[in-house]
């Protein structure tokens, strides 16, 4: 059957044909359509449907990594999904991962963001396949997207090891045709492991599950080398070769096209690694002079290459300046690079700015608006307020009209920075963190602030949902009052309020009433994201 699929919902419909039994996910740009669509597949399905994907939003990326570790330790087929800097929220489940190894295949997919479309940097989850010294795949277009999810369920288990499969924007936003199979492979039974030694890492066991880790890496590169999705084409003129990675020989496939035969260029696509070491040996022996590496994302490979390949051969790519340095490939930046090496000329195309720039902002009728009017006025009472900003919606308070985010990293360090911030000496010193946020990452920060009496204001802007990656199910909806509780903030200090126009002054004399106490206080502004309270209206009707 042929479908018209998206990157993300070609990958999510390869695993469900793969005998999929679970995906583990927090949302994240550019992967959140995995799960999504999986959701989707299965309510379609029906409830008492047989062979049921178990599919619910995780509270991170960890907890999210370690319950799919549970599901292949009893035989079954699991999916993590996550954006690349999830994969520094879930390194220590996903590391040991590979020193346990798996049962049941395990899948890690990681959507990376060149460019920061919608994220705080674009580092490149290849790196963590190679730290992991686990196998990674990289699809070129949707089709291999899908096809791949059967071959990495296959691998994983063959070789008893994670993969990781790496995916960039573009790749996981675009729609293609792709054709599926007719019939789903049956999900595993259940079955523990044989040896369940392996997946208790005491040092004596860890010590042997690396060794033959350590041992399996020339199989792993063997098996790159005989992989159906990395290949070597010799050129009319193999003193040039071109190395290409994942979505970047769908660009050179589109700038080269018909010329390819008469550039003459040697092309080798690796979109399995480790890298291929006897397909790069036999593009050497054939004569490459110069290799220009083309890859979507930090210049892994074009570093790698540099350590496999005679000194004599020149490397070129984003650290020698033939292609960004940083930022997404493009079919025209890839022209660009080709341009001098050509046999013949490629006639450059001018990319029309067709878009105007759009800043982004919060929905009008938005509680965290509400929330950042009343904040705002009660900071400035006292000169040099700090406000520690979180990941989010709410992220966009820092911009026109609000600017009222002196900072913001990453999951759940408004509230560790603000108590550092007051732990030196700063006052007032508040944090603001979403719901979903703050049970993905900042509780434990609060029980910090807790355990040291922290003078600081902790805001968490609850909209009862994930708002930013368009209205998931939050992890604390209906708990956070008992969770602040719970990690032993003061009964009196947690207190609620409804982020609206009319209860503006109550606000502002509860944040008022909150920086006069000294410790830790938490203010939760509750009002529905209005996107997602429409869908629910509509709903209903
Ligand atoms: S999506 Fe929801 S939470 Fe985000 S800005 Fe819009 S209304 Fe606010």
């Amino acid at each position: 059957m042929k479908h018209l699929l998206l990157g993300d919902e070609a990958i999510a419909q390869g695993a469900i044909d793969a005998g999929l039994s679970g995906v583990y996910a927090y949302p994240g740009t550019p992967s959140t359509e995995i799960t999504e669509y999986i959701q989707l597949s299965e309510r379609r399905k029906g409830y008492e449907a047989k062979g049921r994907i178990f599919c619910q939003w995780a509270t991170n990326e960890k907890t999210a990594m370690e319950g799919a570790l549970g599901m292949s330790y009893m035989g079954k087929r699991a999916l993590v999904c996550m954006k690349h800097v999830g994969m520094n929220v879930c390194a220590d489940a996903f590391m040991n991962a590979a020193i346990t190894g798996v049962n049941g295949g395990l899948v890690v997919v990681a959507a990376d963001d060149p460019s920061m479309h919608s994220s705080q940097n674009e580092q490149d989850s290849r790196f963590y396949a190679k730290f992991a010294m686990i196998p990674c795949l990289e699809p070129s277009n949707q089709q291999e997207a899908y096809d791949m999810m059967h071959y990495a369920f296959d691998l994983s288990e063959s070789l008893r090891t994670p993969i990781l499969l790496r995916v960039t924007t573009r790749m996981a936003h675009s729609r293609a045709v792709v054709e599926t199979i007719d019939t789903p492979r049956e999900q595993n039974t259940l079955a523990a492991p044989e040896n369940t030694n392996h997946f208790i890492l005491l040092p004596a066991f860890a010590r042997k599950n690396y060794a033959e880790l350590v041992e399996a890496q020339a199989y792993f590169v063997q098996t790159s080398d005989e992989s159906q999705y990395n290949t070597y084409t010799k050129g009319s003129n193999p003193k040039k070769a071109i190395v290409t990675t994942g979505i970047a020989y769908n660009y050179l496939m589109e700038v080269i096209g018909e010329r390819r035969e008469a550039n003459g260029e040697s092309i080798l696509k690796i979109t399995q690694y480790p890298l291929p070491e006897a397909l790069i040996e036999q593009m050497v022996a054939d004569g490459a002079e110069e290799i220009l590496v083309m890859e979507e994302g930090q210049p892994v490979v074009e570093e790698l290459l540099r350590g496999l390949v005679p000194s004599t051969v020149a490397v070129k790519g984003r650290l020698t300046g033939d292609l960004p340095r940083m930022g997404e490939l493009t079919p025209d930046s890839v022209r660009d690079a080709l341009l001098p090496n050509s046999l013949i000329a490629i006639s450059p195309k001018s990319v029309p700015e067709l878009v105007v720039g759009r800043p982004p902002a919060l929905c009008q009728g938005c509680g965290h608006r509400d929330m950042y009017a009343a904040l705002n006025e009660v900071a400035a009472e006292h000169e040099g307020a700090k406000i520690f900003g979180d990941i989010g919606c709410y992220t966009l308070g820092a911009l026109s009209p609000f600017h009222a985010i002196h900072a913001c990293v990453e999951m759940g360090a408004s509230i560790t920075m603000a108590k550092g911030a007051a732990d030196a000496g700063q006052f007032p010193s508040f944090a603001v963190i979403g719901d979903s946020t703050f049970t993905h990452s900042g509780m434990t920060g609060l029980l910090d602030c807790v355990n040291s009496k922290a003078n600081v204001v902790v805001l968490i802007s609850d909209n009862l949902t994930t708002g930013m990656t368009g209205g998931q199910d939050s992890a604390g909806t209906g708990k956070l009052d008992a969770i602040c509780l719970g990690l032993g903030v003061e009964p009196d200090h947690v207190r609620v309020v409804v982020p609206l126009p009319k209860h503006m002054e109550e606000i502002k004399q509860v944040l008022r009433e909150e920086v006069a106490y000294n410790g830790t206080s938490v203010v939760i502004a509750r009002r529905e994201c209005i996107q997602t309270l429409k869908r629910h209206l509509k709903a209903k009707k």
